[in-house]
């Protein structure tokens, strides 16, 4: 089964109106147009000037949405809100959103249903952290969060990130055996008949110098990449790196 990979990049809380030009950049540093599905995630307060500028091939995505799609929710950005910029995917349950806003499984479950309701394809995050890593548990985990999480749902219409929590912004990357077991094991969990078409994208601390490897392995369908997104070349490294 060939399932075309995804390259996504998520900013994070970083990038101000002058990082609007990245797309130019980033299309120069390419030199031509990409093998894969590129995707950037910026900062919400820059999609609709992006939305304006960015080329053809390169899609737009939030980094999260409310579960609800209006109302008295102050400071809540909607999934319709995001599909009404031009967005066509959305991060939902980062582990920075379940640590920092203790977002728990069943909120995940909300939104992932509520970005599917607005037509967009939510990328779902699941990972282990160290301690459940260390105690041979990663596999248990990173299955039941996934399972508690997910709505019902086609394969096609999601992206499933799986990111241990150990190697966001460390350094520190799972090996490509790892990370191929993982993704294996969420491909085997997955409840519908339809897993050979889910994608399932890498990421923690992908680099221009790991991304090889790690998507060359069966399982990787491509990477969410957090710091090494925010500098044209590097992003656009990675994203030859994806075949
Ligand atoms: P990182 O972040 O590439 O900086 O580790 C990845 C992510 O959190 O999506």
């Amino acid at each position: 089964m060939m399932r075309r990979k995804l390259v996504a990049g998520n900013w994070k809380m970083n990038g101000l109106v002058k990082d609007c030009a990245f797309p130019k950049a980033l299309s120069e540093a390419l030199n031509a147009e990409p093998r894969c599905d590129v995707l950037l995630c910026p900062p919400a307060t820059l999609l609709s000037a992006m939305s304006a500028t960015k080329p053809d091939w390169l899609k737009l995505g939030g980094q999260d949405c409310a579960a609800q799609t209006s109302g008295a929710h102050t400071g809540d950005v909607s999934a319709v809100m995001l599909a009404d910029l031009g967005c066509t995917h959305v991060i939902v349950g980062h582990s920075e959103r379940r640590s920092d806003h203790g977002e728990t499984n069943e909120t995940v479950k909300l939104k992932t249903a509520a970005a599917l309701d607005a037509g967009l394809i939510p990328i779902l995050c699941v990972g282990e952290t160290l301690d459940e890593r260390e105690s041979g548990q990663a596999e248990d985990v990173v299955v039941r969060q996934l399972l508690a999480s997910l709505p019902a749902c086609d394969a096609d219409r999601i992206v499933i990130a799986y990111e241990p929590v150990w190697a966001i912004g460390t350094g520190r990357t799972a090996t490509p055996e790892d990370a191929q077991a993982m993704h294996a094991a969420i491909r085997s969990a997955w409840p519908g008949r339809d897993a050979d078409v889910l994608r399932i994208v890498y990421g923690g601390s992908m680099n221009p110098a790991n991304a090889e490897a790690l998507l060359a392995q069966t399982d990787i369908d491509g990477g969410l990449v957090g710091g090494a997104s925010l500098k044209p070349q590097n992003f656009a490294r990675i994203i030859q790196s994806a075949r």
